[in-house]
């Protein structure tokens, strides 16, 4: 028997929709063996042969500096990152020994829990780290353009929703630019730690970590003093491609 998540379909089914249902359009999937290696492209899951591994940066750790710190992004990288990945890893491994008959099947409800917490920990700073880049364009172009037109009114606008939903996201959490997968139109929401995302299936486009390990270090308690520099690395380039992918073009 192949290990429970061995493959995309089991994978979303056991970690749950709001979790990874999210990650990927079947096509990017389909994409993603040739290019696991390389981050830069919307397909990229941080998951490869059967375990969650940590991708590397696609920059210097330096390279955001001075909108986001070094040090800043050193921790949030190789620390808490990292911890989701083994935090992760470790419940889908527990998860395979209930399945194995090992471990007795009372401890699937936690341990469920603690997949669905890292494994959409893991999902979202992976698109997180992707949706940053120290060269960023002056903003959205093609399609998703005319999407956030269609929908906000203006890019302008949806900039300004994002920053208001982001800055008043609830204790630790995220701020989400995301495609509703049932209307197939663009929504902002909130999330809650990570996997509660207030949009069930939600491909998140553009993400923003408000967890305080995010931005403490340098803007101290100014959420929004984060968000606002946050805006300024966006890699539209990215977002437009996750768009594109979320839409199956
Ligand atoms: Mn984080």
């Amino acid at each position: 028997m192949k290990p429970l998540g061995s493959t995309r379909r089991e994978f979303i089914a056991v970690t749950g929709m709001a979790t990874l249902g999210f990650l990927l359009s079947e096509k990017a999937h389909s994409q993603q063996s040739t290019k696991i290696n390389n981050m830069n492209n919307a397909s990229y899951i941080g998951y490869v042969d059967g375990k969650y591994v940590l991708p590397p940066l696609p920059y210097a750790y330096d390279a955001l500096e001075p909108l986001m710190d070094e040090a800043t992004v050193r921790l949030h990288h190789d620390k808490h990152h990292a911890a989701y990945v083994a935090g992760a890893n470790a419940a889908a491994e527990k998860l395979q020994e209930i399945a194995d008959g090992k471990l007795d099947a009372s401890a699937t409800t936690p341990n469920v829990r603690n997949l669905s917490f890292h494994a959409s920990g893991h999902a979202l700073h992976t698109i997180f780290w992707t949706n940053m880049t120290p060269t960023p364009k002056a903003g959205p172009e093609g399609p998703l353009k005319e999407a956030i037109i269609k929908k906000f009114g203006s890019v302008d606008n949806m900039i300004k929703v994002f920053k208001a939903a982001t800055i008043g996201v609830e204790g630790s959490g995220w701020g989400i630019l995301g495609l509703d997968p049932i209307s197939k139109t663009l929504v902002i929401c909130g999330a809650e730690k990570h996997q509660n995302i207030e949009i069930p299936g939600l491909v998140p486009l553009l993400v923003c970590d408000v967890w305080e390990h995010a931005y403490y270090l340098k803007h101290q308690n100014n959420r929004a003093a984060f968000v606002e520099d946050f805006m300024k690395l966006v890699n539209w380039d990215d977002v437009e491609q996750r768009y594109l992918a979320a839409i199956g073009k």
